[in-house]
């Protein structure tokens, strides 16, 4: 468990703990005023400070380390993510009273393409997501809203997964729990911040991959399918195999997903 359990977990893993998606969360000022501006304030700030943290990056190789805990405490605070198995994000999707669809707010930052990949889900009848402010998409508040079953909702993210998508869950001002995203490495703040400069501003699954090198054939697919460089081919006994290395490892599954011979699995971590 992450320090995330301690803090907000209950006992329990901190998303299955039911008081983090509460309605009483709610009824604080701050968190709704946060939610109103959110998608300006999380996602084209976001970018704009990525971008400079870029600059820095490359002139000297490295990031301060006040830098990097600056960045990594706020987003705990605001925007807190953290990677979740398809199979736990279905139980989550499963207990909500409501999921609408709506635009992923990075695809559109950087491309003004929508990509409907984003599920705001609620779980009680004060649905969270009635004050955002659609206007970062240049649409009225009750556009780009688009209710749709929990069940169709899984779906959808099984066949996102089959096309290389991330599941993540998200925080509105942390510890509420609101939104569940399907991300990509060029297009997800997140992301493009582990890859770019070096700094995780997403929690690692609960979960970690292991490959079993007696069921491996050595094709290459789950090498090609991880985003996070945690697969690596090794020899031995003359056959090839692949080994994950446990902490580059975020326990997404697609490696899982790929795999036709069984050899990959989720343990805990
Ligand atoms: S976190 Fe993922 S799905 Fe959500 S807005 Fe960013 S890329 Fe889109
Ligand atoms: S996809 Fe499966 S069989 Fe292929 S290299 Fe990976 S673990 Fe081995
Ligand atoms: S090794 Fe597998 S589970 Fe781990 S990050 Fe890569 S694709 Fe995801």
């Amino acid at each position: 468990m992450c320090e995330f359990c301690t803090k907000h977990g209950d006992g329990k893993i901190w998303y299955k703990n039911a008081a983090n998606y509460a309605n009483d969360l709610l009824s604080d000022v701050r968190r709704r005023m946060y939610i109103k501006d959110f998608l300006s304030s999380a996602f084209s700030d976001g970018f704009q400070t990525l971008g400079r943290l870029e600059t820095i990056f490359r002139k000297k190789g490295r990031l301060p380390e006040a830098v990097k805990t600056a960045l990594i405490n706020k987003t705990r605070e605001e925007h807190f993510g953290q990677v979740l198995p398809i199979e736990e994000i279905g139980d989550l999707v499963k207990k909500a009273l409501t999921v609408v669809r709506m635009p992923c707010a990075c695809r559109w930052n950087t491309g003004k393409k929508e990509v409907r990949c984003c599920y705001a889900v609620s779980y009680g009848p004060d649905a969270w997501y009635k004050d955002i402010n659609m206007d970062y998409f240049g649409k009225t508040p009750d556009e780009g809203l688009e209710s749709i079953s929990p069940d169709n909702a899984i779906q959808q993210m099984e066949e996102m997964e089959e096309h290389g998508a991330v599941h993540t869950i998200w925080t509105m001002m942390t510890p509420f729990i609101g939104a569940i995203c399907n991300c990509s490495p060029d297009e997800c703040l997140a992301m493009r911040t582990l890859s770019r400069v070096h700094v995780e501003t997403m929690e690692r699954s609960e979960y970690v991959g292991i490959a079993d090198g007696e069921l491996c054939n050595g094709c290459g697919l789950c090498y090609e399918a991880c985003h996070f460089n945690a697969i690596d081919s090794v020899s031995g006994n003359g056959r090839s195999f692949v080994r994950i290395d446990p902490y580059r490892c975020f326990g997404c599954g697609l490696c899982r997903r790929v795999c036709s011979t069984g050899a990959i699995s989720l343990v805990l971590r």
